[in-house]
């Protein structure tokens, strides 16, 4: 299949192919999604193959108007509904319980529940208006990769495989949005985003955050959360700046003959590029918003670099605020692993 490359003044290229039962992929403030016909199984199927991903692990449903919403779900709490008109557009997806038979069960994963979200991107809104249907919208990679933050990255593993991509440039955030769950009494992040806890709490008041994401034991509510996720081939190894151990990890690195890849501020690159064999700057001056828009397209970068590196040294945030967003996608990355001085 020819995979084509759609600028935003030809979206009614993109809504004849969805309309087709294709998949076509589109920007989004977070990353690019992967977008099927959300009433249509057999687009919605599709999906599932294009990017290798298990059958089980659920999709979000992207809509433009609230009131499509409340098509599907059961019951719309009065809390999810002031979060929503306060952030969507935006990074948040809310869960909630569908009607019976309403969603196909290759979109809710089999659940009684669905994912939610009103993407903050004029060219996507503006697409899914015109379709007219609500689209499902994974991030549009290979399961298990780093998620794709521009046409290209998703070209790069969807190519021959989706009918089109629409390019709408850079993602803003860099990270998939933050996931809340509603059907439980009192609500649940389930994944860390760009809306923090704490802009969510100033909104409806108290809400949990998912065990799994303080203790890595806990078998995860969210279903997709238990297989490998946003990894390169490359091992990755997490530094935390604070131990001061950048020079110990490229010591051991050079005691082992390993060609050294390097992800970290300005400041960290510029200490150490002479040292390594290829650098990348998360963040010009230590700021989180530009490490996490940057994170998984230095990870795509350094991971496509010829001679290939045998390991990449990631800069760790202090878990706070958006931070823990940031290093709950590095942890994944990194299979969990930091670098130890021995
Ligand atoms: P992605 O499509 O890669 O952005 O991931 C969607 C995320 O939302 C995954 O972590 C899913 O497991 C989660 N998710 C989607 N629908 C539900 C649901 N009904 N209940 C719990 N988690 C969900
Ligand atoms: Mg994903």
């Amino acid at each position: 299949m020819d995979t084509k490359i759609i600028q935003p003044q030809d979206i009614e290229v993109a809504v004849a192919l969805i309309q087709a039962g294709e998949l076509v992929a589109f920007p989004t403030e977070t990353v690019y999604g992967l977008g099927a016909d959300a009433t249509n199984e057999a687009a919605v199927k599709k999906v599932y193959q294009a990017k290798g991903r298990p059958s089980d692990n659920p999709l979000i449903v992207h809509v433009a108007q609230l009131k499509t919403v409340f098509e599907y779900v059961d019951n719309f709490p009065e809390n999810a509904q002031e979060i929503v008109r306060k952030f969507w557009p935006g990074p948040l997806t809310i869960i909630l319980p569908v009607k019976k038979d309403r969603l196909s069960p290759f979109v809710t994963g089999g659940l009684s529940t669905a994912a939610f979200r009103m993407p903050n991107n004029e060219i996507t809104l503006r697409f899914i208006n015109k379709v007219g249907v609500p689209l499902v919208g994974p991030s549009a990679n290979t399961s298990g990769r780093p998620s794709p933050t521009t046409a290209q990255h998703v070209f790069h593993d969807l190519k021959g495989k989706i009918a089109g991509i629409i390019d709408g440039g850079a993602a803003e955030v860099g990270i998939e949005s933050t996931v809340l769950d509603f059907t439980e009494k009192t609500p649940i992040i389930l994944r860390p985003g760009a809306i923090t806890h704490a802009q969510i709490e100033a909104v409806i008041g108290k809400v949990q955050v998912d065990k799994h994401l303080v203790e890595a034991s806990e078998t995860p509510k969210a279903p997709g959360m238990k297989y490998k996720h946003y990894a390169p081939d490359v091992e990755v190894q997490m530094i935390d700046a604070t131990k001061q151990n950048w020079q110990a990890a490229i010591e051991w690195a050079h005691g082992k003959k390993l060609a050294v890849g390097v992800l970290a501020s300005k400041t960290i690159v510029t200490k150490y590029q002479s040292e390594v064999v290829a650098v990348y700057t998360l963040t010009e001056h230590n700021q989180i918003e530009e490490a996490m828009h940057t994170l998984f397209s230095g990870l795509r970068k350094l991971d496509e670099h010829q001679p290939a590196l045998d390991i990449l040294f990631v800069e760790t945030f202090a878990e706070q605020g958006l931070a823990i967003a940031y290093m709950n996608r590095l942890k994944k990355a990194a299979g969990q692993k930091f670098f130890c001085a021995q």
